[in-house]
Parts: structure tokens; C-alpha cells; sequence
């Protein structure tokens, strides 16, 4: 199969150019030439994830370099549980969250650093994090041969958990402290991508959402669910699901699209209500973001949006959104521990919210781990919200990072003695 931009289908990638370049030359993401088509029947007797994944992914992977190693790359990616839960006879909840890192993240950034790793060339990957991305792209490329990573994170703007869970590494993950706020980490990583000289020199590459070797893997979990749930339901489920870039969703999306059993698709943001309000006004008018309880959702310019869009002038996509805000989330977050004894995280709540108010056969989508938002979690459900072992280790393992002023030549300085030994 062969990859296009967004903004111009005329120049074709193979899979692993599209990969490795990240972002198309005109700014444009990469798609699908085409998305295939499935029968459901295709995957008659398959019911681990792992199988499923490479049933699913090998048309994308046709003729690719990485073709050979999509099996072994699936192997290493679904190696941790991907439970689809009752909650109740109609209800379900698709627990995305007990990878490494603890949220859904882990599972794009596993199965792309498998990919980066299995081309066999030294690259250096750069990337700018507010959160979740970074640590699940740190444990995801942690001790993988020829790769290095830098992560650059804002100064005193992550919390203290998610600041572990980004300097805890050593080897070929190298973490900086940047003095300046998210949008100064962007900015240099920019930058330093728009500097053909030295991102020659690097090898640079980026891990970030929109890479498609993050979204592929995603759409293997809305295949495996729509198939186990259909097989034991005998209908077709709704899917919820809670949106910040939009790269989860339209994971599932295009699964629709390639004829999985999926029903209706509601997607659910935080009081960043751009995709809410493009749904019922029609006009996509991308704003600032503001903080709220969800904060891996708070997006006033959702990235993969402009694949949505290419999809849907092709044929018109059918979707229900909805804003929940921050009152909301807290008493969802209460109910739904009183009623079905479950803690969830504030992002997983917004699914709840119009989740539990519908009657047809659905699966909310769950993102987070409760324990990595401990503070909003525990004083509304009063009871210890633990952490998992898993991620556990985060808490206690040493710290290790570097600092760096927001300025290219800055991350220059400590590029150089990073990737030269
Ligand atoms: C990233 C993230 C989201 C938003 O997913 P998108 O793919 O950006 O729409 C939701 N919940 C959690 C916990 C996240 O980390």
C-alpha cells in the first residue's frame, strides 16, 4: 500500500517513508492511498489482539521494507491486556490504560518505536511533551538500539508525577527541562525540524500523534473490541470516546469505514469544545486552549483533524460531540463510583457522561488510569486510588534530566554530546 498527503494525492510514500518523514513535505498528514475493506468473516477464529493486529494491519504494510517484521512488531507492541469490561448487560468499557505509562499512549509510541527500530538505521528522535506523550515515547524507545530520543518538557508545568515519569530514564533517553512553557518546546522543536542541515546531520524524526505509525495500532483496538463484542452480543456497538487531538477517535473512524460492526461513534471533549461546536455549526474554528480537569484533552487545534476532513469529502462521516465541563466530569466521576463501583479518570468521565445517559449496546473508551490523576480522583471517590504495578516504578526510580533556555541553540549544545556517544 502506498501513503498520501492530505494536500495532495499525487505524490506517493511507502509505509516506512511516511514513518520516518513523520509530516508530508506540504505540511499535509499521510493517509491511506485508499482504506481497504474487511469482511468480518476474515477473522473467523482469531480472538487474541496480537493475531487480530496482524490480520488487520498486514494490506497497510504490503510491500513495504517492514513488512517481514510486522508479525514480531505486533508481538512486542500487545503485550500488555487490553480488557473490554461489562459494566453492565449493555454497557462496556475498553480499559486502554495498563501499558507501561498508563494510558493509550503506550500503545501508538510501542508499536512505532518497534517500527524505527526494525529499519535499522541511527536515528534521533525529538519531541515536545505536555504530558502522557513523552513518557509513553521515553518507555516505548527505552534501550532500543541506534535511536535516540530528546523529550523537552515546560518548566514547572507538568505535575509532579508526570515530571517522574519523564526523567526516570537513563540510556538513550535524554529528558530537558526547558525554560518556558509548551508552546517554547514546540516552537524549538520546529525549528529544529525546519533546519535541513542539522536534521540531516541527527537523522531527526518525530514521535508525535499524528505520525501514522501511532495511528495504525490504535485502529487494531477498535477492531478487536467491535469483533468480540459483536461475537458476544450478536449487534453492533456505539463507540464514546474522549477527544483532545483527535487521533484516538479517528482511529475508529476509519475502522467504520473499513466495515467493522461499529454503530454510532459520539465523541466527547473537555470545555475545549472545538469539535462540539464544528459538529453542530459546521465550521471548524480552531481556538485557544483552556486548562480544564482532562488536561491530555485540552486542544483548541486538534491535529488530526485535517484527516477527518479528507475523509469526509470523500463520503459524509456520521458523528454525534459533546462538551462536558469540569462540574460535570467531578460528578460523573462520583456517580459512576456509587453506582458501578468503578474509578475512572477525568478523561475517561467525559465518555461516561453521555455514556450512561444512552440505552443501545456501547463501549466507552477509557484513556487513563485513574492513579495517574490521584489528586483530581481520590478526594471525589474518597478511597486511596492506587497505583498499578506497572507504573508503580515511576515513583521511586531516581531522577535524571537536563536544562536547557528555550532556544535552538540551546538544545543544539546538548544534542551534540548526547548523539555522538
Ligand atoms: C492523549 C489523550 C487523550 C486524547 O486523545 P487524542 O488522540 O489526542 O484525541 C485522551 N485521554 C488521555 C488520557 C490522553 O492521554
Amino acid at each position: 500500500m502506498k501513503f498520501v498527503s492530505t494536500r495532495d494525492s499525487k505524490n506517493k510514500y511507502s509505509l516506512s517513508d511516511a514513518i520516518k518523514l513523520g509530516l508530508a513535505a506540504d505540511g499535509g498528514l499521510f493517509v491511506p492511498e485508499q482504506l481497504p475493506k474487511y469482511n468480518i468473516g476474515d477473522f473467523d477464529g482469531l480472538h487474541e489482539i496480537d493475531k487480530i493486529a496482524y490480520e488487520f494491519l498486514l494490506p497497510f504494510f504490503r510491500g513495504d521494507d517492514l513488512e517481514s517484521d510486522l508479525n514480531s512488531i505486533c508481538l512486542d507492541t500487545f503485550n500488555f491486556p487490553i480488557p473490554l469490561t461489562n459494566v453492565n448487560d449493555k454497557m462496556a468499557l475498553l480499559e486502554l490504560y495498563h501499558g507501561p505509562t498508563g494510558a493509550f499512549k503506550d500503545i501508538g509510541a510501542r508499536f512505532l518505536a518497534r517500527c524505527f527500530e526494525r529499519m535499522n538505521k541511527k536515528i534521533t528522535i525529538l519531541v515536545a511533551t505536555s504530558g502522557d506523550t513523552g513518557s509513553a515515547v521515553a518507555s516505548a524507545f527505552h534501550k532500543l538500539e541506534n535511536i535516540k530520543v530528546i523529550i523537552l518538557f515546560p518548566r514547572g508545568k507538568i505535575s509532579e508525577f508526570q515530571e517522574s515519569q519523564l526523567t526516570c530514564w537513563d540510556d538513550n533517553i535524554l529528558s530537558l527541562k526547558v525554560n518556558g512553557d509548551f508552546d517554547d518546546c514546540q516552537r524549538i522543536v520546529k525549528e529544529a525540524f525546519n533546519n535541513e542541515e542539522q536534521k540531516e546531520k541527527y537523522q531527526l524524526s518525530s514521535a508525535n500523534s499524528i505520525n501514522i505509525g501511532r495511528l495504525l495500532p490504535q485502529c487494531v483496538y477498535y477492531v478487536a473490541s467491535s469483533l468480540w463484542y459483536f461475537r458476544e452480543h450478536g449487534c453492533k456497538p456505539s463507540y464514546i470516546i474522549p477527544v483532545g487531538n483527535m487521533g484516538n477517535s479517528l482511529a475508529c473512524i476509519w475502522v467504520r469505514s473499513m466495515g467493522f460492526p461499529i454503530d454510532e461513534i459520539i465523541l466527547t471533549s473537555n470545555a475545549n469544545r472545538v469539535i462540539p461546536d464544528y459538529f453542530s455549526s459546521g465550521k471548524y474554528e480552531p481556538r485557544e486552549s483552556m486548562e480544564t480537569l482532562a488536561n491530555a484533552m485540552d486542544v483548541g487545534a486538534p491535529s488530526n483533524f485535517e484527516r477527518f476532513r479528507h475523509l469526509n469529502q470523500e463520503s459524509e462521516i456520521e458523528l454525534r460531540s459533546y462538551s462536558i465541563s469540569d462540574y460535570e466530569i467531578k460528578q460523573t466521576i462520583k456517580e459512576v463510583f456509587l453506582k458501578w463501583d468503578l474509578i475512572i479518570c477525568p478523561h475517561t468521565a467525559t465518555a461516561f457522561a453521555i455514556g450512561k445517559q444512552l440505552v443501545n449496546d456501547r463501549i466507552l473508551v477509557a484513556t487513563a488510569h485513574p492513579s495517574k490523576f490521584k489528586d483530581i480522583v481520590q478526594p471525589l471517590v474518597n478511597r486511596e486510588v492506587v497505583f498499578p504495578k506497572n507504573i508503580e516504578h515511576f515513583i521511586t526510580t531516581s531522577s535524571s534530566f537536563g536544562e536547557i533556555q528555550a532556544s535552538l541553540e540551546d538544545l543544539y549544545s546538548q544534542i551534540d554530546p548526547f548523539v555522538e556517544n
